[in-house]
């Protein structure tokens, strides 16, 4: 199968479970895509491919970014850094909080990473922008440097990239 067939392949099979996990919510479910090894080695080959070369971590954000993250650390010979939801982490950590449509949320990372160290933040969904947004500023408090920003899926309605000004983002798939 080649690389554009398989892509193809891939967005076919991100599931839409309506009514999931309240109602009016349209949930995008990426695991019929994970299962599928054509699908899925097309899929991270794409979303790190306009950045090759340039990061040192895949950052990846919990939970469903994870499950990204490290196969494109591996495909990209990087390293592989989890952004993880408040109080998981087990070392001193960073944090930055963030609005949601009801309440806050807050996000975490190990405050190690070196200054300067180059980073690309992965997810499956770009839906609002708040978290994506959260996590570039982590990493910047951190002193490390967010060199883009890729996702599986980009709920084009929801204007998330605006929240993102002109950083680099690669939206594989738009629904
Ligand atoms: P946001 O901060 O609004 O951009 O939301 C992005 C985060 O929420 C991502 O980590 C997604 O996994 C999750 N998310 C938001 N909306 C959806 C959706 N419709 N389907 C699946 N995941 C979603």
């Amino acid at each position: 199968m080649t690389d554009a067939s398989a892509l193809a392949r891939a967005e076919s099979l991100i599931g839409t479970i309506p009514d999931y996990p309240e109602p009016g919510i349209l949930f995008r479910d990426i695991t019929p895509l994970l299962a599928d090894a054509a699908a899925l080695r097309a899929t991270i080959d794409a979303l790190v491919e306009p950045f090759a070369g340039g990061f040192d971590v895949v950052a990846g954000i919990e939970a469903r970014g994870f499950l990204l993250a490290g196969a494109a650390a591996i495909a990209a010979d990087a390293g592989l850094v989890p952004i993880r939801k408040a109080g998981k982490l087990p070392r001193p950590a960073a944090s930055v909080s963030y609005s949601l449509e009801y309440g806050t949320a807050a996000i975490e990372m190990h405050d190690d990473l070196a200054p300067g160290t180059r980073v690309l933040l992965l997810d499956d969904v770009l839906a609002t922008g708040g978290t994506i947004a959260a996590a570039r500023q982590l990493v910047a408090e951190l002193g490390a440097e967010v060199i883009g920003t890729a996702v599986l899926l980009e709920l084009d309605a929801l204007k998330g990239r605006a929240l993102l000004g002109s950083a680099p983002l690669n939206a594989l798939f738009h629904a």
